[in-house]
């Protein structure tokens, strides 16, 4: 196994590696960026090594600050955790020739499924159905219009190299076609440094629902069952729960099958996410896969008992799965709702210090976070400042255990989604589990009309 690892990130996943690693008996190296100093992630790895300042692009970000100190510390094994170098092809690449393990898929898969439009032709392939929509890239406005002509409106403009919701344009009609491919191609190239956007059929109201695979060195692939994260403000994931109230576990196996067997296919390993949008028969359609581990992966393992984490860390020192397909068992619901530093209603952004804070706890509850009482959450990362996750024989008894927890859940100073995640386990549609993606925007305009 390996004896050392680098944490390639910050905040609660940072810790989250370490808790992971210090069970497995591995030694960690923390990296942290000098807004960063009083962070947990840093006070609780074995190590930790400064490696520039506050903004990402000189810190986290920065290959060769990374790589650097993980050459000094003498790490067998780098995990970059979510966002930042997760998915960053080049960085796996730059490890493997540094020999140093890089904890996730190959950099091949890793670039296949970077590129939208590339990863869908390879799902295709392998057997998942897609949206109808461009084959690729579209090039010219004039190959737009002939695309979305064929397919109907409405449709999605989306960025090939997209993500965190960025890039997507939303066409009613072809009169705002011309301006969203644009726009879109602008906001593409201005993000992600690629102008390239694809087309596909855009559905009013389906449901997100994406299934968790784990694959190993040896060619086993498993799936995890799936997560419900319809629950979505700008396309972002706000609330996620496992199972779906959606499917059955005979559209839960047939799905999960496909899944597991496409992954299989490309011969994908470590954890990754296959992202599918729904209908409410059940109807499903590739979306995109993630090759990392994911904010929501809590869920899943509440309800799997399998820690995800450990087995990426598995899988990347070469050890077989251990278990099949059969033996994966799902047991109960579980809910993560994110507390994000930020204005409830305005959804801008409230670092600051931490003036007063109580974590809730009793059976069923977990809280992934790297926050503290006197902790200064700083202006220069995401506002994710911890994920409250809970775990209960059903959906019902889940809900009323996060209200019950969301209840005695005090973070004060700044201000939190807590008091919105208050009203939404309130909410008859989401008590109901009557959900979509147009949830959020349904309950915002029904909260405002009081
Ligand atoms: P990103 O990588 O930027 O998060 P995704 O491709 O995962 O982008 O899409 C994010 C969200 O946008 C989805 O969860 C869904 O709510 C919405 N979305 C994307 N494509 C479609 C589509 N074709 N029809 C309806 N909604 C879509």
């Amino acid at each position: 196994m390996f004896k050392k690892i680098l944490i390639a990130n910050r905040g609660e996943i940072a810790c989250r590696i370490i808790w992971a690693c210090r069970e497995l008996g591995i030694e960690t190296v923390a990296i942290y960026s000098e807004a960063d100093s009083d962070s947990l992630h840093v006070r609780f790895a074995d190590d930790a090594v400064c490696i520039g300042p506050p903004p990402s692009g000189q810190s986290y970000l920065h290959i060769p600050a990374v790589i650097s100190a993980a050459e000094i510390k003498n790490v067998d094994a780098i995990h970059p955790g979510y966002g930042f170098l997760a998915e960053n092809a080049h960085f796996a690449e730059v490890c493997e020739a540094c020999n140093i393990k890089f904890i996730g898929p190959t950099p091949a898969a890793i670039r296949t499924m970077g590129d939208k439009a590339q990863a869908k032709k390879a799902m295709k392939e392998a057997g998942l159905p897609l949206l109808p929509g461009s084959e690729g890239v579209v090039e010219t406005i004039e190959d737009a219009i002939a695309i979305a002509n064929n397919i109907g409106y409405p449709v999605i403009v989306k960025a090939s190299a997209g993500g965190g919701g960025r890039g997507m344009r939303i066409v009613r009609n072809s009169s705002e076609l011309s301006s969203a491919y644009q726009t879109a191609r602008h906001e593409a190239g201005a993000a992600f440094n690629d102008p390239s956007v694809y087309i596909e059929k855009y559905l009013e109201n389906p449901r997100h629902i994406e299934f968790q695979i784990l694959g190993d060195t040896h060619g086993n692939v498993v799936h995890l069952g799936e997560r419900e994260c319809s629950i979505q403000r700008r396309h972002q994931k706000l609330i996620e729960e496992a199972p779906s109230a959606l499917l059955n576990q005979e559209v839960r196996n047939r799905v999960g099958g496909l899944v597991a067997k496409a992954c299989q296919e490309i011969g994908y390993v470590s954890a990754g996410t296959i992202e599918l949008l729904f209908d409410n028969d059940c109807n499903f359609y590739f979306m995109e896969m993630n090759t990392r581990i994911q904010v929501e992966h809590p869920v899943t393992e509440m309800i799997t008992g399998i820690d995800l984490v450990q087995a990426q860390i598995r899988i990347a020192n070469g050890e077989p799965l251990g278990f099949s397909q059969e033996d994966v068992r799902f047991n109960g619901h579980s809910i993560e709702c994110r507390i994000n530093a930020e204005h409830p209603e305005k959804f801008t952004p409230s670092p600051g210090l931490i003036t007063a804070f109580n974590l809730p706890g009793g059976p069923g509850v977990r809280i992934d976070t790297a926050a503290y009482l006197g902790y200064t959450v700083p202006p220069n990362y995401d506002s994710m400042v911890g994920k409250l996750i809970v775990h209960s024989s059903s959906r019902q008894m889940a809900i009323a255990r996060m209200k019950r927890a969301l209840d005695v859940m005090i973070i004060e100073g700044i201000k939190t989604t807590i008091p919105l995640h208050r009203r939404i386990m309130d909410s008859q549609d989401f008590i109901s589990g009557n959900l979509s993606t147009r949830f959020m925007e349904t309950f915002l305009a029904q909260q405002k009309a009081g």
